[in-house]
């Protein structure tokens, strides 16, 4: 316990006040979750729905939880009435399931569009010219409990400092572009625990730390 509090307090020293720190809680126990929480955490980051689910069950209700991981369409429905940000639409065509399950719940569901910069093909997102277009298409209107408020990215796992900040580079660059034209996206989330403090020199307002407060996890 005592060394996730010190993880903790070293990780916010290095996060200036104007950027998100989502505290990717997976395959920790909650009681992890809660001693962050009593030290003042609120956003937690999770990348299953089950497991977000069920911690969200038996954790405080001001938790605000952020699906990171790649969305199951079938497993949208679950989480629907209390997620509070989806991190990774990677398909435009994902929208509607998050449309119809917001609509159910009589809420207006907040995502992200999760775009693809890195070098491998392994992981997911849509390239820019696939996100201008679902920001320019007619979907904003036609999924009025759906709001895409930002973006979201992952660099390529290298130890190459440079490419990592290339690749932050270039996703800010295309944020501060779209945000011109469409002014509802506010949240750049890129950054994690091997790279957050590149992502945030280039831009980032939201990181997503897990590792680097938790301690390595047992897999992922
Ligand atoms: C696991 C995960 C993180 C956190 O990773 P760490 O390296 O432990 O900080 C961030 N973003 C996504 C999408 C993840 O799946």
């Amino acid at each position: 316990m005592m060394s996730i509090d010190l993880n903790y307090k070293n990780v916010l020293k290095e996060i200036p006040e104007h950027v998100t720190l989502v505290a990717v809680s997976k395959t920790k126990p909650v009681e992890d979750i809660q001693a962050l929480y009593d030290l003042g955490q609120r956003d937690f980051g999770e990348n299953k729905v089950q497991e977000m689910c069920e911690k969200a069950e038996v954790l405080p209700k001001d938790i605000r939880w952020h699906m990171i991981g790649h969305v199951q369409e079938n497993k949208i429905k679950y989480m629907a009435d209390f997620v509070y940000l989806i991190h990774g639409i990677d398909k435009a065509k994902r929208l509607k399931e998050v449309q119809k399950q917001a609509k159910k719940n009589n809420r207006i569901i907040e995502v992200l569009l999760q775009i693809h910069i890195a070098e491998e093909d392994t992981k997911f997102g849509m390239d820019i010219h696939e996100a201008r277009q679902t920001l320019a298409s007619g979907q904003v209107e036609a999924y009025p409990n759906v709001k895409i408020v930002g973006l979201m990215g992952m660099a390529t796992f290298t130890n190459n400092k440079e490419q990592i900040k290339r690749e932050f580079h270039q996703l800010n660059a295309l944020f501060q572009e779209l945000k011109n034209d469409f002014p509802q996206l506010q949240h750049l989330s890129m950054g994690m625990s091997g790279d957050f403090d590149i992502a945030i020199a280039e831009g980032s307002n939201m990181v997503r730390v897990g590792s680097a407060i938790f301690g390595a996890r047992n897999y992922g």
